[in-house]
C-alpha cells in the first residue's frame, strides 16, 4: 500500500499553484497527485498532467475541453470541464487539498473539499471573506482541517497558542505597503495595471497584485485573520513593514511577541502546508539578516488607502457587508485591469457597492451566492456609468 499523500491541487496554473507543484515534484517519495484543476490555461495545465500523472485534470472553462482532451490523449488522465467538474475534482478522496482559485469562483470546491473532511491548504482567501462564519462551521461540522497558507496567516498559525486564546492580546498583521507605499493620491490617479501589479517583494497572480497595491489585499486577510482565529476586529492590527520579513507577529498578555520570519517567497508557507503537522524542505533563498541590516515599521495610511477603513467597516457590519466587499473589489479589479476604470476607482466602486446593495444575514452558502451575485450586477452598473 502506498503511503504517500493524496494531493489535489484547485488552480494548479496559478503563482500558488506552480509553486504547489514544484514542491510536490521534488519529493515523489512524499506525494502523489488525484487532480489537478484550471481555468483555461491548457498549455500549463497538460504539461503538468502529463509530469505529474494525476487521474483527473479539469478545466473550468468548457471551450478549453477538447483542447484538453487533445494534449492529454493516450495518457490515460481522465479529463473533464465546467464548474460542476471542478467540484467533482474537489470531491475525489485526495488526503490534501490546495485551494488556490482566485476569488469567489474558490468557494464551491474549497467547500467541497472541507465537507469530506480534507486538509485543506487554503490559500484562496476571498472564500472565508465571503462566507467565513458559515466556512468555519463546515470545517468544525466535518472535521476538516484548515492549513493557512497566506503568508501573514500561516506565520500566526505558526505562532498561535490555540489553547491559550484568552491569552492572546492581539495579531498583528504586516503588510509590504504595496508599490504605491509612499505615493501620493495624484499619483495614483493616473497608474497603469502594469506599475500596479509590479509588486516591489512578492511575486503573485495579478488580481492579488491589484490588491496589494491598493490594500485591499490586507482589508481581505483582516477578514481571513477573523475567522481562521476567531479575533474580533479591535484585535487585529496591521503595521506595514516594507522589507516583508516579519510575516505576522501575534501578542500575548505578558508583553511577549511572537513572530515567524522568512524571505518573501510563497514556497515556505506552501510547503508549511503540505508538510503539516512536520516540516518539509524548501528551496527558498535564506534569511541573511545582516545584509538585510534594518526592519522599519509605519503606521498604515488610511486616507491614501480607503480599503483598510471600509474592510473594517464590512467586519463589523457582518453578515453580508464582507461579501458585498469581495465581490464589488472583484469586479473592479478586472476592470481596473481591463483598463475600463483608474485605480482609486477601485475603492470608489467599493464604497458605493457598499452602500447601494441592501445588508442581509448570511444563512446559507447560496444566500452567500446570492448576495455576491447581487454586489456583482451593482458594481458593474456603477463601472459602465464610470466608463462612460
Ligand atoms: P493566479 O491568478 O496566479 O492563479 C489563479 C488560479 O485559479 C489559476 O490556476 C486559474 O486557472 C485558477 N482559476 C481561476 N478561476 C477559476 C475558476 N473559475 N475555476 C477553476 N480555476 C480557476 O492567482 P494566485 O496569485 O496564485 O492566487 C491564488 C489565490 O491565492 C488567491 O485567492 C490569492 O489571494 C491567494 N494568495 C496568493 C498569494 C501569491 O503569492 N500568489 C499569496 C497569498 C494568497
Ligand atoms: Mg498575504
Amino acid at each position: 500500500m502506498s503511503a504517500r499523500r493524496g494531493v489535489t491541487i484547485l488552480g494548479s496554473t496559478g503563482s500558488i499553484g506552480c509553486n504547489t507543484v514544484e514542491l510536490i515534484e521534488a519529493r515523489p517519495d512524499l506525494y502523489r497527485v488525484e487532480a489537478l484543476v484550471a481555468n483555461s490555461r491548457v498549455d500549463i495545465l497538460a504539461d503538468q498532467a502529463r509530469r505529474l500523472k494525476p487521474r483527473l485534470a479539469v478545466v473550468a472553462d468548457e471551450t478549453a475541453y477538447s483542447a484538453l482532451k487533445e494534449a492529454l490523449a493516450g495518457t490515460g488522465i481522465e479529463v473533464a470541464a465546467g464548474a460542476a467538474a471542478v467540484v467533482d475534482a474537489a470531491e475525489l478522496p485526495a488526503d490534501w487539498v490546495m485551494a488556490s482559485i482566485v476569488g469567489a469562483a474558490g468557494l464551491a470546491p474549497t467547500l467541497a473539499a472541507v465537507r469530506r473532511g480534507a486538509v485543506v491548504g487554503l490559500a484562496n482567501k476571498e472564500c472565508l471573506v465571503c462566507a467565513g462564519q458559515l466556512m468555519m462551521a463546515e470545517v468544525e461540522k466535518h472535521g476538516a482541517t484548515l492549513l493557512p497558507v497566506d503568508s501573514e496567516h500561516s506565520a500566526i498559525f505558526q505562532v498561535f497558542d490555540f489553547d491559550q486564546h484568552d491569552r492572546i492580546e492581539k495579531i498583528i498583521l504586516t503588510a509590504s505597503g504595496g508599490p504605491f507605499r509612499t505615493k501620493s493620491r495624484e499619483f495614483m490617479a493616473d497608474v497603469t495595471p502594469e506599475q500596479a501589479v509590479a509588486h516591489p517583494n512578492w511575486s503573485m497572480g495579478a488580481k492579488i497584485s491589484v490588491d496589494s497595491a491598493s490594500m485591499f489585499n490586507k482589508g481581505l486577510e483582516l477578514i481571513e485573520a477573523h475567522h481562521l482565529f476567531d479575533m474580533p476586529e479591535d484585535k487585529i492590527d496591521i503595521v506595514v513593514h516594507p522589507q516583508s520579513v516579519i510575516h505576522s507577529l501575534v501578542s500575548y498578555v505578558d508583553g511577549s511577541v511572537l513572530a515567524q520570519l522568512g524571505s518573501p517567497d510563497m514556497r515556505t508557507p506552501i510547503a508549511y502546508a503540505l508538510g503539516w503537522p512536520k516540516r518539509i524542505d524548501a528551496p527558498v533563498p535564506r534569511l541573511d539578516l545582516a545584509a538585510i541590516g534594518t526592519f522599519t515599521f509605519e503606521a498604515p495610511d488610511e486616507i491614501r488607502f480607503p480599503s483598510l477603513r471600509l474592510a473594517r467597516a464590512a467586519l463589523r457590519a457582518g453578515g453580508s457587508a464582507a461579501a458585498v466587499l469581495n465581490a464589488a473589489n472583484e469586479m473592479a479589479v478586472a476592470a481596473f485591469l481591463g483598463r475600463r476604470i483608474g485605480f482609486l476607482d477601485i475603492a470608489q466602486v467599493v464604497e458605493r457597492t457598499l452602500e447601494g446593495v441592501e445588508h442581509c444575514e448570511l444563512g446559507s452558502i447560496d444566500d452567500v451566492l446570492v448576495q455576491d451575485q447581487r454586489a456583482r450586477a451593482f458594481a458593474a452598473a456603477i463601472i459602465d456609468r464610470q466608463v462612460r
